[in-house]
């Protein structure tokens, strides 16, 4: 079966009504200063939004020759979408629908002249997500019996987040604190973050886990520092506290913290830099975004080298949307799911807008749908061309 047409789309669809349920009081997200690689510089430091791009999603849709299609998201606007139309489509098109691997394979080299990591790779998620999606509707399947069926039914899932209360509420028993403070901030940044942490654990009590994310902050000392005054506490693991690039630093953080599971590998992109975390033993949980990688293939291939060294992976934010729930359930070395909440205390998770097909988290726990390819159904109408 041959790839018909491969179209790059914006999503239109019109405004879902909004929760029936009222907020209790805005999410966290709203207001929360969270650490980051730009912190350094006072005029965008007090919120993330100040800084980010804001370029909209990009949705794939790969047609076969029978009319068959596969449907995917990723990040990223323009420049992933020009990168999908432009240069993959037409050379993918004509191609084999169901050789992913060989697909897989054509983007990353193509993608070699102006390189492969980042926007590139985002790029070949989107295509590589539309071909499990278009591979499960052909085969009549979801994706998961694709991978060889499902290891477990359900996932264990963790909250992302700092509405720690509505975590517990909503029966998490895990939970993953955003760190607000860096290198910047100095003695009193060092003490509040401890503050926050030292709350939470109160809130808690001893049977829920605390992880710390520390998105890119931090520099080697830092890391060694905070973790030092965080051990009381009992973190799970303290997550993506240096730049992607820095892999010697890893290393360091590794030897100086030996006692200290250590995770990281959302911002890293193809399964290259997850191989030398890996052949390093950088870090103990390795987290690829499967909208970022390179779809689910990169996601499969990390996993599987992670499991022969003896290592978990929990994808990035991988228990609040089908792509992930899929790959996540039949994985033997995923065992866990990371549920982001962005929405607002007191609005039940099954009245936030998800991506059609997703089953929300229930009392702490991932399950999957069971419909063709990703069971996302959206119709075509919801859709038109992203460059008109
Ligand atoms: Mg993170």
């Amino acid at each position: 079966m041959r790839i018909k047409a491969i179209d790059v789309l914006r999503l239109k669809r019109p405004a879902p009504k909004g929760p029936r349920t009222p907020a209790r009081r805005p999410a966290w997200t709203q207001d929360a200063e969270v650490a980051n690689p730009m912190s350094r510089f006072p005029e965008v430091k007090r919120h993330r939004s100040l800084w980010l791009p804001r370029w909209e999603g990009v949705w794939v849709k790969i047609t076969a020759e029978d009319g068959t299609y596969g449907l995917a998201s990723c990040s990223f606007g323009r420049p992933v979408a020009a990168i999908i139309a432009d240069h993959f489509a037409p050379l993918l098109v004509g191609q084999e629908a169901l050789a992913i691997e060989r697909l897989w394979d054509m983007m990353f080299r193509m993608s070699k002249p102006y390189g492969t990591v980042g926007l590139a790779s985002v790029a070949i998620s989107g295509v590589d997500l539309a071909l499990w999606d278009l591979a499960g509707k052909i085969q009549g399947r979801p994706v998961y019996e694709l991978l060889g069926g499902k290891v477990r039914d359900r996932a264990f899932a963790y909250a992302t987040g700092n509405d720690i209360d509505w975590y517990l509420e909503l029966g998490f028993k895990a939970v993953k604190l955003a760190c607000p403070y860096g290198p910047v901030d100095g003695l009193w940044g060092l003490d509040e973050n401890e503050k926050l942490v030292a709350r939470t654990r109160e809130l808690v009590g001893d049977d829920v886990e605390i992880m710390l994310d520390c998105y890119m902050a931090f520099d080697v000392e830092y890391t060694v520092r905070l973790a030092e005054r965080l051990r009381p506490y009992g973190l799970k693991w303290i997550e993506e506290y240096l730049i992607p690039e820095d892999l010697d630093g890893h290393v360091a953080v590794r030897q100086r913290l030996p006692w200290q599971t250590l995770a990281t590998g959302e911002h890293m992109y193809t399964p290259w830099p997850f191989q030398q975390l890996i052949t390093r033993r950088a870090v103990d949980i390795l987290q690829p975004d499967i909208h970022w990688v390179g779809g689910l293939t990169a996601c499969r291939r990390i996993a599987e080298m992670a499991d022969s060294a003896g290592l978990t992976v929990m994808l990035h934010g991988g228990g609040t949307h089908p792509y992930g729930q899929h790959l996540t359930l039949a994985m033997p070395n995923m065992p866990w799911a990371e549920c982001f909440i962005g929405s607002a205390p007191g609005v039940p998770l099954v009245e936030v807008d998800w991506t059609p097909g997703t089953i929300p988290p229930r009392d702490g726990w991932v399950t999957v749908n069971d419909g063709p390819g990703f069971g996302i159904d959206m119709p075509l109408e919801w859709f038109e061309p992203f460059f008109a």
